[in-house]
């Protein structure tokens, strides 16, 4: 089966192909293919901005060969109603550093207990018979500073008790296991693997 994954995140490209690396799919990215189709992101929930992705993507490719794959995932913090939301990548204008930077200090008087969030990934999967989308909600706190090599979105922040450590200080391995995107490709693989 040959797997197009619609995205040009780095990091999301390298997580889903060591994640898929077992299953039995030839796994290729936008940059794999040459494909250089921006889509813009302008659905209301991660879902719609799945399903627009991996659709878009699908009709650009013109080839019911493939199957083709988007996601789209953002964080949530409850103390902030829910943003940053399907902005999580926007959210303070600048890189990953200045967003991580912006969400410390909203959320600065805000103690220890009330620090909830969860990141949130909306798989779709679209080819020329099926349509579907697979969620898969990770949940954890905001720590108070940032920690850990990897530098990936909010990664540096975003702690996870069940280890006690931020998801930028656990292995790529530990995080692949319990992540939102992980937990989404697990219903994905299943549903792969039945049909
Ligand atoms: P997307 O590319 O529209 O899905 O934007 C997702 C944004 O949410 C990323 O740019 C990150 O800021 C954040 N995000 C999603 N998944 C993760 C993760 O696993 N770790 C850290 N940040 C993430």
């Amino acid at each position: 089966m040959k797997l197009l994954l619609a995205t040009n995140n780095k990091h999301k490209v390298n997580e889903l192909k060591e994640m898929l690396n077992s299953s039995n799919v030839e796994v290729f990215s936008l940059a794999d293919l040459n494909i250089k189709l921006d889509v813009v992101e302008d659905g209301s929930t991660f879902t719609e901005n799945a399903l627009k992705k991996a659709t878009e993507i699908y009709k650009y490719l013109n080839d019911d060969s493939y199957t083709v794959i988007a996601d789209d995932s953002g964080l949530s913090v409850d103390a902030l109603n829910g943003a940053p939301g399907i902005y999580s990548a926007r959210y303070s204008g600048g890189n990953d550093s200045d967003n991580n930077k912006k969400l410390l200090s909203e959320l600065k008087d805000v103690p220890e207990g009330k620090r909830n969030a969860h990141f949130t990934c909306v798989i779709a999967l679209v080819n020329k018979d099926i349509t579907k989308t697979f969620e898969g909600i990770c949940e954890g706190t905001i720590a108070f500073n940032e920690t850990g090599d990897n530098k990936f979105g909010y990664d540096p922040v975003f702690y996870y008790p069940p280890k006690g450590l931020t998801f930028g200080e656990m292995e790529h391995e530990e995080k692949n296991k319990v992540s939102h995107r992980a937990m989404a490709l697990k219903k994905l693989k299943e549903f792969l693997e039945n049909n």
